[in-house]
């Protein structure tokens, strides 16, 4: 929500309706660190070798290149041979204009784009013409040479974003844990400073309290801005343990949702020339790789909260990836959004079910709404890369975890004619086809489970007596396209786990 505008009566913070929100001498030493490509190899666009001699010694040799029109970021690859005889190479860039870095010979590989670059690098326009990069020899031997290689990529517009990790920060099959919506001083995120003073909040509080809630991934999604983007790139190479995941608000006067994934900028002014219609907005999601989250359609629109509901006209949910369903506190209740996102389960749209905190103050503790990690969103993905997760959020191999806890699970599994589905999935289900469901639970001894959906399935076997329990029941199709899904109670009757739907013979 746009926090600031949070004002009716009654809904303070406790609510999750806030009110605001060395001389290192480069010679000699050449640190590998940071790859800043993608694990996806794909060649070159360019690559510039050459010879450096003993004539360079303490030299700038300066190597132009061209970078065409419409390239959205471009990545540099560089080494060199010799250093066994202590031949050192410094790198730089210059644009057409000005000078654009120097990483000296402290990083091997580094990347720029208009919203982000790596440390060393600035971020900004990537003007086509001639590109030059400065080579520095401090030191080559008399009789001596250096063969480099540059290797340089350019990303166009709609060549994805892979994400501000190198590559995977762990693999393997499981459930990873996160939170897909936060604010920070890029926005209306506010913490207090050191001299106790409200300030905007600086980005790595955010990643730290994420890191201490045993958070896998988090996207920090600042209302319409791109300039977080840049802190973020710092921060990845420290939390290599927390998938930093690009996203933003976009937040209208008729709705707010959250974008996931890319770096480039998308418009949000919503309903004039920039974007008259979502469609405008969606259509340039999809060409930056993003998906699209409809953020808290729960909350009411009007002077209570300005374009907080869901009001754009003419939405075609068939372009929608996920609907956040629980906004910080507000799992259940007039202002949570399962009413919202059912409605379209039941009009046939798959749409995925997630969570976020909403959280504006990253130092809020745990137990106050919203803190970051409540709800969290977990998410079966075979790796923790921002492809695999967002991935899996398009297919909607998510369950929420409202509490935030580390360790609760909810695994749904559906059988049927020898086809098997998880959580999102489809499965085929002719009229009088025998459906065997399986639901695996774990932390919520003394709860009990209750299903959702269209199917006509029911067990009267709900209690969930072990802290792992696994239940089954059976029921028979008719047929019908229809969904089915689990949530799980817990023994007071307070909604702890939110699955997502199993759809039956969907239309395509
Ligand atoms: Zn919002
Ligand atoms: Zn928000």
């Amino acid at each position: 929500m746009r926090a600031r505008r949070a004002i009716w009566p009654g809904m303070g913070r406790n609510t999750g309706l806030r009110t605001g929100a060395a001389l290192v001498c480069a010679i000699g030493l050449l640190l590998h660190v940071v790859a800043a490509r993608a694990q996806t190899p794909r060649a070159p666009d360019l690559t510039l070798t050459g010879t450096l001699t003993g004539a360079a010694h303490e030299t700038y040799t300066e190597v132009p290149f061209k970078v065409p029109a419409g390239v959205e970021r471009i990545t540099v690859e560089f080494a060199y041979t010799g250093k066994a005889e202590r031949s050192v190479i410094d790198l730089g860039l210059r644009d057409p204009e000005r000078f654009r870095g120097w990483s000296g010979g402290n990083k091997s590989s580094f990347t720029l784009a208009e919203s982000d670059a790596t440390p060393s690098y600035l971020p900004g326009p990537l003007k086509a013409g001639t590109w030059r990069l400065v080579l520095g020899a401090p030191n080559i031997r008399k009789a001596a040479r250096a063969d480099y290689v540059a290797k340089i990529w350019f990303d166009r517009k709609g060549q994805a974003f892979a994400g501000f990790s190198a590559a995977p920060l762990a693999r393997g099959e499981r459930w990873w844990r996160g939170d897909l919506h936060m604010h920070t001083g890029h926005s209306d995120g506010s913490c207090l400073s050191r001299r106790g003073a409200k300030v905007p909040c600086p980005v790595f509080k955010t990643a730290e309290a994420a890191v201490a809630r045993g958070l896998d991934f988090i996207a920090i999604t600042d209302h319409n801005a791109t300039s977080h983007f840049e802190a973020m790139r710092e921060l990845a190479p420290y939390f290599d343990d927390l998938l930093l995941i690009p996203g933003r608000e976009v937040t209208t006067f008729h709705g707010h949702a959250n974008l996931f994934g890319p770096t480039a900028f998308v418009d949000f002014q919503l309903g004039g020339a920039r974007a008259p219609s979502l469609a405008t907005i969606l259509d340039q999601a999809k060409t930056a790789g993003g998906i699209l989250s409809i953020n808290h359609p729960g909350l009411p629109s009007g002077e209570a909260c300005m374009g907080c509901g869901w009001t754009v006209k003419d939405t075609d949910f068939s372009r929608i990836a996920a609907i956040e369903v629980v906004n910080g506190g507000l799992a259940e209740g007039p202002l949570s959004g399962v009413a919202f996102w059912e409605a379209r389960l039941n009009a046939g749209h798959r749409i995925t079910a997630v969570g976020g905190s909403d959280n504006h103050d990253a130092t809020l503790p745990p137990d106050k709404a919203p803190a970051i990690g409540v709800p969290t969103t977990v998410v079966r993905a075979p790796e923790l890369s921002q492809a695999a997760i967002l991935a899996a959020i398009a297919r909607g191999h998510v369950f929420l975890d409202l509490a935030g806890t580390r360790g609760r699970l909810l695994e749904v599994h559906a059988a049927s004619g020898g086809s098997e589905a998880q959580m999102g999935d489809a499965l085929a289900a002719p009229a009088g086809a025998r459906v065997r469901v399986e639901v695996h639970v774990v932390g919520v001894a003394g709860g009990s489970m209750s299903l959702a959906g269209d199917t006509g399935a029911g067990s009267s076997d709900l209690k969930l007596a072990e802290p792992d329990t696994t239940k089954t029941f059976e029921f028979t199709a008719d047929g019908r396209a229809s969904w089915l899904r689990v949530d799980v109670r817990g023994a007071d009757g307070r909604l702890l786990l939110l699955g997502n739907p199993i759809y039956l013979n969907p239309v395509p």
